[in-house]
């Protein structure tokens, strides 16, 4: 498994993902996107929307704004209970999320050797004196303090003036701008339940404990899904909020595998009772085999009709669907999917991950799926110095990125091109060469083709320029290599 520090300092050094303010010393906790991570990021949520939203006829989207009315964070109850417990190390002055420190390796200067130091894994104790953590795990010498509870909402002023009355939050998650537009769009569209509203955008969290690069930070960005189901219906025999919780289940990790992930480095954590919301009848978190180890990579709750009601009481309005069967009002149960999309990225970027011997020297390649790779396609001249290969090059590069995302590179030769655009995971290279626009010195006719590369099994072959389009769409689109191979073979 590859480390974080590795891809760290891959994303940095070709452009995924920039430590933010850098220049001026950098914050642990927010992050830029370069050039290659933004492309990486769209796709991935391009994907989501596509796929969730867009394909399905039980779903429509949302764009809800970040800044609320500060009475949907009473009603939603993040004002009083959106809070983590924190304590600080009386010395280092570090400070820990207290529900985390089990979680955390712990410094030990142990006494029955003679007081040497030892790095012991979360939640064990010391093989030499048997003792358990007490004092700061990163010191190994405070103590620590009670826990206090802290907010984890970003507060700020709604108009100029500062004043109790204008407090309002950047909205820490974006699920509440689709529960008080539910009637909105229960309206507007004509939906019949179940339905959902699919969201993708800004959550702010001011975490105590932010890193591990892009797994926790304070502005992020979620993809999130209220499905809308009647709690009077059944499916299959079952309550159908029962049912769709489990599709949505089924339908999440199905998703992270269709995009590449390998099943194993993916599991199921269902809460227990103590883990639970208050208001949630259950809820299951997607893990990620992450290189901190097993994570959370979204969570799929029944958030029952707990958020409905809160706001119908808070607002004064109704927010109940009206079941003509039934000829009842009744308040929907909603199943929350919950996806972060850093988070994904962050998965997607390790699991693509590989170092390969290649003829005796190290390969590092980022085995994207096709469709989020950040680049597409590169475009290569074998020869820079002849212009009719270069002049080729750029029009096939131009042609390309009509529709695709497609680069021109020539500043190295040609290996060490495609050693470059193996590395960021572009599937395929193109390569133009003295073939195809021929040598008249050499009384050489041009062929017209070009040489297509494969990421993975660097294996080329050549197709007539006039076919390229329409190749590399094939390629993109799923047809495999190898099927690929045969078609243009016959033609
Ligand atoms: P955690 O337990 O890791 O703090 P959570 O259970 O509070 O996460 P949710 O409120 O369920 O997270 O948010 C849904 C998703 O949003 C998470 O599964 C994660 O992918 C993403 N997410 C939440 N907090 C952050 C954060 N601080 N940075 C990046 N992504 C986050």
């Amino acid at each position: 498994m590859v480390t974080m520090d590795t891809l760290v300092s891959l994303c940095k050094r070709r452009g995924f993902v920039f430590q933010s303010s850098e220049i001026y010393g950098g914050t642990g906790s927010c992050w830029d996107y370069g050039p290659l991570g933004v492309e990486l990021k769209n796709k991935i949520k391009r994907a989501w929307w596509r796929d969730f939203v867009q394909r399905r006829p039980d779903m429509v989207g949302l764009d809800a704004s970040i800044l609320m009315h500060s009475m949907v964070w009473k009603a939603s109850g993040h004002v009083d209970h959106f809070a983590d417990p924190m304590v600080d190390c009386r010395e280092c002055r570090h400070r820990f999320r207290a529900d985390q420190l089990a979680e955390t390796p712990w410094v030990h200067y142990c006494p029955a050797t003679k007081g040497n130091k030892f790095t012991i894994p979360p939640g064990e104790a010391c093989t030499h004196c048997g003792a358990s953590r007490t004092l700061c795990p990163d010191c190994g010498k405070g103590e620590l303090t009670p826990p206090r509870q802290f907010n984890l909402m970003f507060k700020t002023f709604m108009g100029p003036v500062e004043e109790d009355a204008s407090v309002t939050y950047l909205r820490p998650e974006t699920a509440q701008g689709i529960f008080v537009n539910f009637d909105n769009v229960l309206q507007s569209m004509r939906r019949k339940l179940p339905f959902g509203i699919g969201q993708i955008g800004k959550a702010f969290r001011n975490e105590i404990t932010p890193g591990n690069f892009i797994f926790r930070t304070r502005e992020f960005e979620q993809m999130e899904i209220e499905y809308f189901v009647n709690p009077h219906e059944t499916v299959e025999g079952r309550p159908a909020d029962e049912y769709w919780h489990d599709r949505w289940i089924e339908d999440s990790l199905a998703w992270f595998r269709r995009y590449g992930i390998q099943p194993d480095n993916l599991r199921l954590h269902e809460h227990d009772r103590d883990e639970l919301a208050h208001y949630a009848k259950r809820t299951a978190d997607v893990q990620y085999r992450f290189p901190i180890g097993w994570s959370e990579l979204m969570g799929i709750a029944n958030r029952t009709d707990f958020d409905l009601k809160q706001h119908a009481k808070f607002s004064g309005k109704a927010l109940t669907y009206f079941d003509e069967e039934r000829k009842e009002h009744v308040v929907p149960y909603v199943i929350e999917p919950s996806a972060g999309v850093d988070r994904a990225l962050l998965a997607f970027l390790a699991d693509a991950y590989r170092e390969e011997e290649v003829r005796g020297e190290k390969r590092v390649v980022l085995r994207f799926h096709p469709e989020l790779a950040p680049l597409s396609v590169a475009v290569l001249p074998l020869l820079k110095k002849r212009d009719d290969i270069v002049r080729t090059a750029h029009a096939i590069r131009d042609d390309l990125a009509r529709h695709l995302t497609a680069v021109y590179d020539d500043t190295a030769a040609i290996g060490r091109l495609y050693r470059r655009q193996d590395e960021v995971g572009t599937p395929y290279c193109v390569t133009v060469d003295v073939q195809t626009v021929g040598d008249t010195d050499k009384g050489e006719a041009a062929d017209g083709k070009v040489t297509i590369r494969d990421r993975d099994s660097m294996e080329q072959i050549r197709v007539e320029g006039s076919r390229l389009g329409q190749v590399i769409g094939d390629l993109l689109g799923g047809a495999s290599w190898a099927e690929v191979t045969a078609a243009v073979g016959r033609s």
